[in-house]
């Protein structure tokens, strides 16, 4: 029954019917799970005499008068008196020309609405009108109001819902009663009924909470599945310390490590040395030397036998790691490999890795690919992991590896944590290398832009100094767009200001081979500014370059900004930052004076999670976990009380399998 088609089950039209089908809602389940955004309370009814000027007012009275007009423009008007036993009251109606077949003269209705004053009279202004009996569904009650998209309003639905709920009760509830008792949880029929249309504040409450806890708790039990079924690949992997060509490795890198990668990369080997499953989040600043730490790991569980899988999210960076891995593992023997979606003798690659001859393969998701078998893959690691979504994540469980390394510049809190990965043990490199300068960074106002296409010039001329240009996001589903603006930047910036420069051009619609060689020529120096859209987010290292400037920088998110600003200040040199914006709004003011002023990623994070909510500081969306339909995730306490019951709940069940 409840998964019965709406059809089948709805009087209304087709149109209704594909309005709810494009917010997903399709059968009787679905529409039941079309939780209120929020609630109105109207349960306070007031006389007449009692009613408040600009108010929401809600009243039970008689129809004395009504008539119905044409306006001079067309509308609908319809006009009349309501009165109670203390008074009566003007009320007018526009456009609702259904209401001369609902409302009667005489008849005992609820209106609810605002009471407003005009041309000298107090007007009851197109209040909500139902008639008085026990179960009113949009007046006089807690009223629920729900996400509403153009013709698909709140009380359409309230008035389709109310009748589903008869099946509420039959909506299998698979939560155990061990856990209900012990999390004091109402029932999951109740909980339906009550989220709609509670009876009382208590039992809102309640029926929220219930929903809530289903909501994170199977979250829960799908991370905490992936986590028990990594550590069950636990004997036969365990890794020895190669210490003499960690030495020979680190030597050759031209630095030493600081004391927080260092550390990092101890965690890591006591996790692989210990004969468990590592399951590992790397949390480091940009520039904080995240990949020597990774390719460090590898080093390790390749001389121990094994192969190691390297995956980042965009094929610019699969190249970049991948040339500069491989002339440092050549120096150690340790063979490197590149896959992406571009590159062209694929099944000569996937032969080389089934058949053991490669020991590192660098790559994006075409890692991942059911085709790419490992002979003896030892560790993976994702870079930038907060690019990947969590399919793809499963999709490298499925691989059968024991050991798993994530890395990100964006730190996590710690409850978050919990819902992306289940239970990530985390890693923390705190410092960056002694030699890194600040970023000066500067909001630069709209009238100083020549001033500072002028300063840029010089450096440029007289300094060898390198530049980025970043152009605005355009709308996310915008690709095309922002491809055109980065175009027309390019354009108007070397027929302009940078005219005797070299100016080259990136972006995400290029093919393989343009973007490598635009990449190749601002790393060697051909080109002395690129114009890039968003592409350049992630791991670009270029250490001449030291000037970027960003352009409708209050389209961006902090973090990402700070991943941006990343991408200089990578040398000895001191580095600037300059953000453009493109409309002045007080919200993107207050980030780009943030990023003025901050320098650490993680205080930024903080900042940012703070503006803008965790959904769109973790790009919730595109990693494939829903968004919560009621519970928050900044709801620690629910978290935790979700992951403990999860946990529990999946050990009984091994235990129980156990003794079957
Ligand atoms: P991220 O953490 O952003 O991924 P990278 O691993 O790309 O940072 O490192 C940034 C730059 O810093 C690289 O050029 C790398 O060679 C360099 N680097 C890494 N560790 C150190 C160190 N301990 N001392 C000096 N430079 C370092
Ligand atoms: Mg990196």
């Amino acid at each position: 029954m409840l998964d019965t088609k709406l059809d089948k089950v709805l009087r209304t039209t087709k149109k209704h019917i594909s309005l709810l089908s494009s917010l997903g809602v399709k059968t009787i389940f679905d529409l039941l799970s079309y939780y209120p955004r929020t609630y109105t309370d109207e349960r306070n009814t007031v006389l007449i005499v009692d009613m408040k000027l600009d108010q929401l007012n809600v009243i039970k009275g008689r129809v004395k008068s009504l008539h119905g007009r044409k306006s001079k423009n067309g509308m609908h008007v319809m006009e009349g008196i309501i009165s109670d036993c203390t008074g009566s009251v003007a009320v007018i109606w526009f456009n609702q020309g259904y209401l001369e077949r609902i409302l009667k003269v005489g008849g005992l209705y609820y209106f609810s609405g605002k009471l407003k004053y005009d041309k000298g009279r107090s007007v009851f202004a197109s209040p909500k009108v139902e008639a008085v009996s026990e179960n009113v569904l949009h007046t006089a009650r807690i009223v629920p109001v729900y996400h509403e998209t153009e013709g698909l309003i709140s009380k359409w639905i309230r008035d389709k819902i109310y009748p589903l709920l008869k099946y509420a009760d039959s909506v299998p509830d698979t939560l155990p009663d061990w856990v209900k008792k012990e999390m004091d949880l109402c029932e999951l029929g109740f909980a339906i009924k009550n989220v709609h249309f509670p009876s009382s504040q208590k039992d809102l409450v309640r029926a929220r909470k219930r929903l809530a806890f289903n909501e994170v708790f199977s979250l829960q039990l799908k991370a905490l599945k992936i986590r028990r079924a990594f550590k069950k690949f636990s004997s036969g992997f365990v890794i020895e310390r190669a210490d003499e060509a960690m030495k020979k490795f680190v030597e050759d890198l031209g630095f030493s490590l600081t004391k927080a990668q260092r550390r990092s990369l101890i965690e890591m080997l006591n996790d692989m040395g210990g004969g468990v499953p590592m399951l590992r989040l790397l949390q480091g600043d940009v520039g904080s030397g995240k990949t020597i730490v990774a390719a460090l790991a590898a080093l390790n569980v390749v001389k121990s036998g094994y192969q190691v899988a390297f995956m980042v999210p965009t094929e610019v960076l699969a190249k970049q790691h991948f040339s500069k891995l491989r002339e440092l593992f050549d120096k150690v023997s340790i063979s490197t490999e590149i896959l992406t979606g571009s590159v062209g003798e694929k099944d000569e690659i996937y032969s080389k890795i089934f058949g053991g001859k490669v020991d590192v393969v660098i790559g994006t998701h075409a890692l991942i690919q059911d085709k790419v078998k490992f002979k003896k893959l030892g560790l993976a690691i994702v870079d930038e992991q907060h690019r990947f979504g969590v399919e793809q994540r499963r999709k490298l469980a499925n691989h059968g590896f024991p050991h798993l390394l994530s890395m990100t510049a964006t730190p996590i809190p710690r409850t978050l944590a919990m819902i992306f990965y289940g239970d990530l043990d985390v890693s923390i490199i705190d410092e960056l290398p002694p030699s890194r300068k600040k970023i000066i960074t500067k909001v630069v106002a709209e009238d100083k832009r020549t001033d500072c296409y002028k300063w840029i010039y010089d450096r440029v001329k007289n300094g060898g100094d390198q530049v980025y240009v970043i152009c605005p996001l355009v709308e996310e589903s915008d690709y095309l767009e922002e491809v055109k603006s980065a175009k027309v930047e390019f354009e108007k910036l070397s027929e302009g200001p940078f005219k005797n420069l070299k100016v080259g051009l990136l972006h995400g619609r290029m093919s393989s081979a343009e973007k490598d060689d635009a990449m190749f020529q601002f790393k060697s120096g051909k080109t002395d500014v690129l114009v890039s859209t968003s592409v350049i987010e992630v791991g670009v290292d270029v250490s001449n370059a030291t000037i970027m400037m960003i352009e409708g920088a209050e389209r961006f998110g902090l973090s990402q900004l700070h991943q941006f600003r990343g991408r200089v200040g990578r040398g000895e040199k001191q580095s600037y930052c300059f953000l453009l914006a493109s409309k002045y709004t007080p919200d993107g003011m207050a980030r780009l004076s943030a990023l003025e002023g901050t320098h650490n990623g993680f205080d930024l994070a903080e900042i940012d999670l703070k503006l803008r909510g965790p959904g769109e500081v973790y790009g919730i969306r595109q990693s494939g976990i829903p968004d919560l339909k009621i519970a928050s995730f900044s709801d620690s306490e629910l978290i935790k009380n979700a992951r403990k019951m999860a946990d529990k709940f999946l050990t009984n069940q091994e235990a129980s399998k156990k003794r079957s």
